[in-house]
């Protein structure tokens, strides 16, 4: 829902009551003032707080470290990225791809300082639905393991490298344990029908700032892709640094909340969960569950014990 904030109201408010505005005909109330053309003014103090975004950077370029980040940290912001285990620089496992890429220790400063979500894009960025299933079961169940050693962290999301996916891939991700995949389809995000197949905007060469402030104005919950900016953007997987920076900017003044993916499952498994309960609860009569918890005699089912 999208809510003109107070702050507004008093602008309006304190220019209706300027001395200078000339009275309305008669005696009657003072003539509205005409604000100024595209001054951004009722866009930029829009209350979105009930709007969610989530980050979504792939691959792990080295300028996620060098321009994104900063950004990141100055506005408290965090974001869900995406890394392909094989090109992981300087740690195990590196294959010493040609630089460009993140390093480990820098991914884990970007966990350490923001919070980051890992997610696994693979071991090498394989069209999983061309590449046989022997492979594709190692590319999504083994870049888990690995990231899970390398951070310490429990990896519950997948991304398709190119969004290439079919139904076996998303039973393999689902049989690996992920709890999601992100795809790369339009449309928008529904955990309760379609968990495996999480869709996207994408910040590309050609994605007008405008556009995607629109977007985020008209949608609850907007998954926004990004692979990497850069000051001058040549090729159609970079957006420009500038339009991130004046994007982050704007997110953090309308209160838009900036999470990750892994976020939006856990308040989604926590609805699910409550849901779930109040099920079980409509579902005996009342004194019933007390009664059931109360009957168990621990003792006469021979269970260990250990104290
Ligand atoms: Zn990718």
């Amino acid at each position: 829902m999208v809510r003109l904030s107070p702050v507004l109201l008093l602008t309006v408010a304190a220019a209706l009551a300027r001395p200078g505005n000339p009275p309305g005909p008669a005696g009657g109330p003072a003539a509205v003032p005409v604000l100024p053309p595209d001054t951004g003014l009722v866009e930029e103090v829009l209350d979105l707080s009930d709007h969610t975004v989530v980050l979504s950077v792939d691959d792990g370029y080295h300028s996620v470290f060098t321009d994104i980040y900063p950004l990141l940290k100055r506005h408290r912001m965090t974001m869900t990225l995406g890394i392909i285990t094989d090109y992981i620089r300087s740690g195990e496992p590196s294959h010493a791809r040609v630089g460009g890429y993140l390093r480990r220790s820098e991914i884990q400063e970007l966990l350490d300082s923001c919070g980051i979500e890992i997610a696994s894009h693979g071991m090498s960025h394989p069209f999983l639905a061309r590449v046989d299933s022997a492979m594709a079961w190692r590319e999504i169940r083994e870049s888990k393991a690995i990231l899970e050693s390398l951070f310490g962290t429990e990896v519950i999301t997948f991304i398709y490298p190119y969004g290439n996916m079919n139904h076996r891939v998303r039973r393999m991700v689902r049989q690996a344990g992920y709890k999601l995949g992100r795809a790369v389809r339009p449309g928008d995000p529904d955990l309760w029908s379609d968990r495996y197949r999480i869709p996207e905007v994408e910040l590309r060469l050609e994605t007008r700032l405008e556009d995607i402030k629109a977007r985020i104005r008209r949608r609850p919950v907007t998954v926004l892709l990004l692979h990497q900016v850069a000051d001058q953007p040549t090729v159609f997987t970079q957006w420009s640094t500038a339009d991130f920076t004046v994007l982050l900017e704007w997110l953090n003044r309308n209160q838009v909340r900036v999470t990750t993916l892994g976020g939006l499952y856990r308040e989604w498994w926590t609805k699910h969960l409550d849901r779930f309960l109040e099920r079980v609860a409509a579902a005996y009569p009342d004194g019933r569950k007390q009664l059931l918890f109360q009957d168990v005699d621990v003792d006469a089912t021979e269970a260990a014990h250990p104290r």
